[in-house]
């Protein structure tokens, strides 16, 4: 007889345990399990190392506010990111209010969000987008500045030795968060292993799943110790797999999952660990993509602080790979080719040549290229203090394009099957940040009937007050979410 459950979380990423958490506050009664093929939660993508832990929110991201052909600046992806990390920040002020999450040091810490270019045509750019941000209400607080002096004060580091010929300007908010998503999610999960009706499988991988006829699902499990292989009954399943949702996707055979593939995209950093030179920074500093990089490859000098240690961060290297995860297998890329994708994935390489090109020359850099690109940004950076480190796996988006075949995506998409019994995220940004909108997304449309019932509505209005409003269209109430955030998350910081 196959074991039953209300809900599957097929991996123990930030997303199924975000999910989880929300599920299990709005009915306690539902029984979850949430299996994961490794040895715990985070160890993917939700990993600190895995990711560059910044909590997006438009602040610094320079590609969120893309620029056209006749100069024009577009800052509305930049304001719902925004908007949407907030929704972030409330559950997790809620979580630590209850107590279900620890002090917040030790997931989330202010780090100031500054953006950095050289250059006049660049200099007037970024001058062009803090007007237009610093009208908007989310963005009241960022600060403009072209002198080198007080550029000085906000980051050392990349100022020293810096020639006094070439214009330079920045911005900076004050209260940006460095986020240790691995720690994020490890304590969402402990959170829910202390509850009833909630199970945590870990060595426990997903090799397939079917709709019955009656409409809900057998997913069938391999117990990676004994090689047991068994199967689960559920009425709901989330594929939070990370890179590897989308060969789940298509193993559920959901019509909606047809057409799509996948692009991975590994990374790498360097990381500095001497506290000398850890202790002179503090902040995250993006800067401009090079001419082709693709938008996940901003260059980005960063503070980190994973497990309560402090350390510097500069990347990401991205690089060309076959794998859909970083424990996962050089096939993945063939394997997940199929009749319903291939002219979608075809489509989309021969579109996106440069690209490829620009990833394999970037994963055959050398160390000494590496460390010229981080002397952009920190002059008197020494290879002594840097060692390379390997970033987690992102699996970009191919879709069907009726004129090109297929093209590329660097967002993130829930798949819903019609009858809402199914649920997949693909993609991997802006990520984890903004995983409690894509969460509720995933509970709006597979729990419609229940998400109007009042009971559901006022406990999601308890965890998230702005609830249903526009953070975004209304100043007063974002203003009232933020001062609570920042101090319920200790991220106010006084102004340098
Ligand atoms: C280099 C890099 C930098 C990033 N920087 C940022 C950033 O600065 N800010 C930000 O907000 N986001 C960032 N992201 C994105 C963010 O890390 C991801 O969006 C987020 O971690 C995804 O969480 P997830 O739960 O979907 O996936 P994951 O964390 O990858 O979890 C998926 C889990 O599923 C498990 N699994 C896979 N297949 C199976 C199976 N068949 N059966 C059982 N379990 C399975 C895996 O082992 C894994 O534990 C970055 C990502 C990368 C790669």
């Amino acid at each position: 007889m196959a074991e039953q459950a209300d809900v599957v979380l097929v991996g123990a990423g930030t997303m199924s345990a975000t999910l989880g958490v929300l599920l299990r506050s709005l009915d306690p009664s539902l029984n979850i399990m949430m299996v994961e093929s490794l040895d715990g939660p985070a160890r993917e993508s939700s990993d600190g190392w895995n990711n560059a832990g910044t909590g997006h929110a438009g602040y610094c991201e320079l590609n969120y506010t893309p620029q056209d052909q006749d100069g024009n600046i577009d800052i509305s992806k930049a304001v719902n990111i925004n908007a949407n990390f907030e929704i972030s920040l409330q559950l997790w002020s809620w979580l630590v209010e209850q107590g279900h999450l620890p002090e917040p040091e030790q997931f989330i810490n202010p780090t100031p969000h500054l953006s950095f270019v050289w250059g006049e045509k660049n200099v007037a750019f970024l001058k062009k987008r803090h007007e237009l941000l610093s009208q908007h209400h989310l963005f009241q607080d960022m600060v403009y500045s072209e002198d080198p002096e007080q550029l000085r004060q906000w980051m050392p580091l990349v100022m020293a030795e810096r020639s006094a010929d070439t214009p330079v300007a920045a911005t900076r908010v004050p209260y940006g968060a460095d986020v240790d998503f691995g720690a994020l999610t490890r304590h969402l999960v402990q959170y829910l292993d202390g509850q009833d009706h909630f199970e945590l499988r870990t060595h426990t991988k997903v090799r397939d799943l079917k709709q019955r006829d009656n409409g809900t699902w057998s997913v069938e499990l391999e117990d990676t110790h004994t090689d047991r292989v068994y199967r689960v009954r559920t009425r709901f399943v989330f594929l939070g797999a990370g890179g590897a949702a989308l060969p789940l996707l298509h193993k559920s055979g959901i019509p909606e999952g047809k057409g799509y593939g996948g692009f991975p995209v590994s990374g790498q950093w360097l990381v500095c660990r001497n506290p000398e030179v850890v202790a002179q920074h503090e902040a995250k500093v993006y800067g401009k993509a090079a001419v082709g990089a693709p938008p996940m490859s901003v260059p980005h000098l960063d503070t980190r602080i994973i497990g309560g240690e402090r350390s510097l961060l500069f990347g990401p290297f991205a690089g060309f790979t076959t794998k859909f995860l970083k424990s996962g297998s050089v096939t993945d890329l063939m394997k997940s080719m199929n009749v319903g994708n291939v002219k979608p994935m075809v489509g989309a390489g021969l579109d996106n040549m440069p690209l490829t090109v620009y990833l394999m020359r970037e994963a055959l850099q050398s160390q000494k290229s590496r460390m010229g690109s981080l002397r952009d940004y920190y002059p008197q950076a020494r290879s002594d203090d840097w060692e390379l480190a390997q970033a987690g796996q992102r699996v970009q988006i191919i879709k069907q394009d009726p004129k090109k075949g297929g093209k590329l995506e660097f967002g993130t998409e829930i798949i819903v099957s019609e009858d809402g019994s199914l649920a997949a995220l693909l993609g991997a940004s802006p990520g984890a940040s903004t995983a409690v909108r894509a969460m509720l997304d995933v509970i709006e449309r597979c729990f419609p009937k229940r998400q109007k019932n009042p009971d559901w509505k006022e406990r999601i209005g308890e965890m998230i007050p702005s609830y249903g409003r526009s953070l975004a269209d209304d100043p007063q109430l974002a203003r009232a979410v933020r001062a609570r955030t920042l101090s319920a998350l200790r991220l106010r910081r006084r102004p340098a």
